[in-house]
């Protein structure tokens, strides 16, 4: 297993954090209580949701376009990215124009999870169950409650780095409900994206500035 230093070092080389208010994520907590899972609506260059899942101290994390699906039929493309500190759960404002991620970033979504997954019939960790490409997971959210599972293809150009996200059937799964679309608020704060992005601009003006650009910076 990686130290948690390792686990956050491609996060940390891609902040400036005299710029960006987002957590330094110094430390790696070392954490007994049941693992917490956030899903941020992130409204970068492409509007996209954050699922991320603590695992050993971190958020491992995964870029999902279309947001969750309740209905089981629906398979939701989750690109891995970088791992996040735990503090991340609970960041929400705007990471500055010409930063990396640069927009509005809500906690759509939080709440905690059990680990579900298995390999060959045994129960397995999520560390090892991420190293083995197939997680499962209950999670008991504000708005999404049941059993998911994040399948790693071997699909699209970046090999290894593209998942998929589906809802298991359960009580819980729906084809009709759809939380991303009706659901719209803050599970943090209440807040919509437009009052998020008013209130960080009005406490602190210089995140909301153009930057001039400078290395270029995607996603
Ligand atoms: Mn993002």
């Amino acid at each position: 297993m990686a130290t948690a230093s390792e686990a956050l070092r491609g996060y940390r080389s891609r902040r400036d954090f005299c710029v960006t208010p987002e957590p330094k994520g110094e430390k790696v907590a070392q954490r007994k209580k049941n693992p917490i899972f956030v899903i941020q609506k992130h409204a970068a260059r492409q509007l996209h949701y954050d699922l991320r899942l603590e695992i050993d101290g971190v958020l491992v994390s995964w870029a999902v376009p279309k947001g969750p699906s309740l209905n089981p039929r629906h398979r939701r493309l989750a690109v891995r990215t970088e791992n996040h500190p735990i503090e991340y759960a609970k960041f929400e404002g705007i990471i500055p124009e010409g930063e990396y991620g640069a927009g509005t970033v809500m906690v759509w979504d939080k709440g905690t999870y059990k680990n579900m997954s298995k390999h060959n019939g045994r129960v397995v960790s999520t560390a090892t169950a991420l190293k083995h490409g197939e997680i499962k997971f209950f999670l008991k959210g504000k708005k999404l409650e049941g059993e998911f599972v994040l399948i790693r293809t071997d699909y699209g150009k970046k090999k290894g780095e593209e998942w998929l996200l589906m809802k298991m059937k359960d009580e819980y799964a729906s084809a009709r409900r759809n939380p991303v679309s009706t659901q719209q608020k803050s599970a943090l704060t209440d807040r919509t994206m437009t009052q998020i992005k008013r209130e960080a601009c009005k406490k602190e003006p210089a995140v909301c500035r153009k930057a001039p650009k400078k290395r270029a910076r995607t996603r």
